[in-house]
């Protein structure tokens, strides 16, 4: 059985702790590896090589770390398909998919590549008389990511170029259920030349997560993952006196108006709702269909989700593979029940797929949902999985009052051919990321990702300038040097004459 160990201070070790967990290749359904699961012990070590490390690495001049990572973009090329298998095969999501996640991390690598210029600071000549005053920013110290399972690449990759490229340390602790990608990724940034220490994967759960929560010497934590381990990680990194952003969980909504291009808007449900197979924090999970197009939309989505080409990730014809493990395909199946109990009409019902070859495989096929109500669970509840719920509404306001009533804001969208719906929909819209007539709303690398209401706990999204600032604190210096006169002691708060 392969072994996932843990990847600290440059090299591959097994730590003290004996729990593993397991790794499973999700369209054949078998275990693939086993995953060393860290001990309070094993963190804490890593803690202070990563602290031993920032000594060299914060001082080193922006430009060698931004070369650095130059370096580390060229390598996720060269060994995009290496990375794009490791995703595929412990994920289970479909090739081209899992390598366009790449590409967003990679992005993100590209942002940092320019963080000389990005760390700039503000110079002000003579705030006072032969007074001036700059502030700048420097790096907080060893930082640490908990990240999901859904992107094995990607989350990761929205915090860690930009808090090494700051001059912080990391530790990255990963989904256990699919590791391997980050101890590639970490393999890389050594072959880059980044020095050992300053970026390191701790392989764990619970125990992990807890131990980073308590370590003194860490002194940011970025979290992403579903909205309860978000509370946790937020309420308890903040009573550790760390800075803390935890990305939580979301029920988008895509409102469908009667005026829309409906070939766009049906096209455009498919990919979001389905894509990765309903398992990405940006997924549309809700159509809200205004007015009278409900009939039209669901007759049109209903063919194509009955059309979905469902198979292994690596299969070049698939356009949807598995879910991630047998726990979480009878989790999104129980929701489908659930819907059918609490009277919601099941359009197109993906439950008893099977495929030859992988009868074993977590394969659920598209369902699709029409006529659900506001107060039923399969609407209020993140599903995190390939169903669609239809809603209908009758009118523009009732479907804006809908989204901003419902707890999470991550992720929204309108399919409109009226200006003034668009306009007026993304600024009374209590969500953080927008599309109009776009069906994922999800930032590029200079912009930033973050949700809103209970999508996200903290004041920073992710990426972009708002990572830069999470990932660094401000200084600023106000100087004078005198040239002769001393002057004598004032006690009274200064102030411009
Ligand atoms: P999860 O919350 O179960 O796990 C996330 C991380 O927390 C993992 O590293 C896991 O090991 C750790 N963890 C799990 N249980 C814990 C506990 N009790 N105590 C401490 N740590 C714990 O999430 P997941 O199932 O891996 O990922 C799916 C969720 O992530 C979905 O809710 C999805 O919406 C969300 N997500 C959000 C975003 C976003 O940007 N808002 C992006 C991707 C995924």
């Amino acid at each position: 059985m392969n072994l996932i160990q843990h990847y600290v201070g440059g090299e591959l070790i097994s730590g003290s702790s004996n729990r593993k967990g397991k790794v499973f290749n999700p369209a054949l359904g078998e275990q693939k590896s086993e995953v060393i699961l860290a001990n309070k012990l094993d963190l804490d070590k890593t803690v202070s090589i990563a602290k031993k490390a920032f000594e060299l690495w914060s001082i080193k001049p922006s430009l060698q770390r931004a070369r650095v990572m130059f370096k580390f973009k060229e390598l996720i090329e060269k060994n995009s398909k290496e990375l794009t298998e490791l995703i595929v095969s412990e994920h289970g999501k479909v090739y081209e998919d899992a390598k366009g996640s790449l590409t967003r991390g990679l992005e993100v690598v590209e942002f940092a590549c320019g963080i000389p210029q990005i760390l700039k600071g503000e110079f002000s000549e003579n705030v006072g008389t032969d007074v001036d005053s700059w502030s700048m920013r420097q790096p907080l110290g060893v930082v640490a990511g908990i990240t999901p399972f859904n992107f094995p690449a990607m989350v990761p990759m929205w915090m860690f170029p930009i808090a090494i490229a700051c001059g912080n340390t990391f530790i990255l602790k990963p989904s256990e259920k699919d590791p391997s990608c980050s101890i590639k990724l970490a393999q890389l940034l050594k072959q880059a030349g980044l020095p050992d220490g300053v970026f390191n994967v701790v392989n764990g759960d619970k125990e992990s997560v807890d131990a980073i929560l308590e370590n003194k010497d860490i002194k940011a934590v970025s979290f992403v993952g579903s909205t309860p381990i978000a509370k946790y990680i937020y309420e308890n990194a903040a009573k550790n006196e760390k800075r803390v952003q935890a990305l939580g969980g979301a029920k988008n909504h895509l409102v469908v108006m009667p005026d829309c291009d409906i070939d766009g808007a049906v096209n455009g449900l498919m990919g979001a709702a389905y894509g990765s197979a309903g398992e990405r924090c940006m997924a549309q999970s809700v159509a809200v269909a205004v007015g009278g197009i409900g009939d039209e939309l669901v007759s049109r989505l209903s063919k194509k989700v009955e059309a979905l080409n469902v198979g292994p990730g690596m299969d070049k014809n698939s356009e949807m593979g598995p879910l991630v493990t047998k726990e979480h395909l009878e989790k999104v199946k129980g929701y489908v029940d659930l819907g059918v109990k609490e009277g919601a009409n099941l359009i197109v019902d993906g439950r008893n797929i099977k495929l030859q070859g992988y009868e074993n495989g977590f394969f659920i096929g598209g369902c699709l949902f029409d006529n659900v109500k506001k107060d039923m669970r399969i609407y209020k509840e993140e599903i995190f999985g390939p169903v669609l719920s239809v809603i209908r509404v009758k009118t523009f306001e009732e479907a804006t009052k809908l989204i901003n009533e419902h707890e999470y804001g991550n992720g929204v969208s309108i399919y409109t051919r009226d200006g003034d719906a668009g306009r007026t929909f993304s600024s009374k819209i209590q969500v953080g990321m927008v599309g109009i007539n776009v069906p994922i709303p999800v930032p590029m690398a200079f912009h930033s990702f973050g949700g809103w209401k209970r999508s996200l706990f903290g004041d920073s999204a992710m990426h972009g300038i708002e990572g830069v600032r999470f990932y660094t604190k401000l200084k600023t210096i106000t100087s004078r040097w005198p040239s002769g006169i001393r002057s004598n002691p004032e006690f009274v708060m200064p102030t411009m004459k």
